[in-house]
């Protein structure tokens, strides 16, 4: 109508912001996990516990205590403002970019949507420097100095309390704390140099040891008959390095859901991959079935676009073509070097 009514454009407040923004990572417990256990990796924690604490109607709480190099006082409570991070200065440093996050979204994103509980201490300071920081659904509630140990804790509790569209859309508890296992079971593999550990309930459920060797991570997370059935897949381009393990043929699934990639100790999801793994296997898999596989790739940063979605699960490659065919070349050497016989035989 012609009648000019009340402006109807307006900002929006910054908690309203930070829950909209939470709506892209934070879709469910395993998300949670994902961000806090990546945080930890990045301050180059040797060691992570993730400890999960269940109900009957859902996971209650997640706690993850890493022995990284932590924050200071003032660091701490800059950590839970939205685009804050010590990860990147410029844009143009996503193309040198080795640590897992960048966006400086997370911490702000769960803590909109949940009460965030940060119990931090910078490496090399003294053992009461350390700080306590407790939000709720974007507000601080404390902050505060405390003696803690090195290294960085988080607990997040009541997940999607102010949510409830959210809320209502988690799966049983059992699916969850499944999503959540492949969660830390993925991030485990991409980083064998770091000791996992997942407790729920008080029970150990996972652990891996730490090690040089990813065959390691996988028999921690998969038992020594796999990891001993594995063949191992080398390559080397000029601007790429391929390592990792594929299956033997007759181990083949029925889903792509064993493959595991990671690129640049990022786990990643992509097709184009696995479709490179499946062509290395030739006619020796059938058309239906998926081998299982552990590909450690390490490509030049400036080749790998980690900036494509905000779970950064999806990355975009220069050069795809020549990495695929680099990658289906690998699994062809592997699988050609090691006598296939056996598999009819039965295995060893
Ligand atoms: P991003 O990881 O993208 O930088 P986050 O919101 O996940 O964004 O974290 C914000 C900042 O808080 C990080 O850049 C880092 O400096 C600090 N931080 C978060 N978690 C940890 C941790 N476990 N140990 C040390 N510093 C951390
Ligand atoms: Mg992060």
């Amino acid at each position: 109508s012609a009648s000019h009514p009340e402006p109807r454009i307006h900002r929006l407040d910054p908690a309203t912001v930070n829950q909209i923004a939470a709506g892209e990572v934070v879709e469910r417990p395993a998300s949670v996990v994902k961000e806090l256990v990546e945080n930890a990796v990045d301050a180059g924690a040797t060691s992570i516990l993730v400890d999960v604490t269940s109900d009957m109607k859902g996971i209650t709480r997640i706690r993850i205590a890493d022995d990284g190099y932590g924050m200071t006082p003032e660091e701490a409570l800059l950590a839970f403002e939205p685009h804050a991070t010590s990860k990147i200065r410029e844009i143009g440093d996503l193309h040198v970019i080795r640590t897992l996050g960048f966006r400086g979204e997370a911490l702000a994103s769960i803590a909109a949507v949940a009460q965030v509980t940060l119990v931090t201490r910078a490496r090399g300071e003294g053992a009461i420097a350390g700080r306590r920081v407790v939000v709720r659904g974007g507000e601080v509630l404390e902050d505060r100095e405390t003696g803690a140990p090195e290294g960085t804790t988080v607990i997040v509790e009541d997940l999607f309390y102010n949510t409830p569209a959210r809320r209502k859309f988690l799966k049983s508890r059992n699916t969850e704390l499944a999503h959540l296992y492949g969660t830390v079971e993925t991030i485990a593999l991409a980083h064998s140099d770091i000791a996992f550990r997942l407790v729920q309930n008080g029970r150990e459920r996972m652990a891996t040891q730490r090690s040089a060797e990813l065959r390691d991570a996988i028999v921690g997370l998969h038992g020594i008959d796999l990891a001993r059935s594995l063949i191992p897949v080398a390559g080397r381009t000029p601007f790429m390095r391929i390592g990792g393990y594929v299956s033997r043929p007759a181990e083949s699934r029925g889903s792509p859901f064993h493959i595991s990639i990671s690129i640049n100790g990022r786990s990643v999801a992509s097709r184009p991959i696995v479709g490179a793994i499946r062509e290395g296997y030739g006619t020796l898999l059938p058309k239906d079935r998926y081998p299982v596989a552990f590909l450690d790739l390490d490509i030049d940063t400036s080749l790998v676009d980690v900036n494509v979605h905000p779970t950064k699960r999806e990355v975009r490659l220069s050069r795809e073509r020549e990495i695929l065919s680099a990658i289906t070349d690998a699994v062809a050497e592997a699988l050609g070097e090691r006598d296939l016989s056996r598999d009819e035989a039965g295995g060893e």
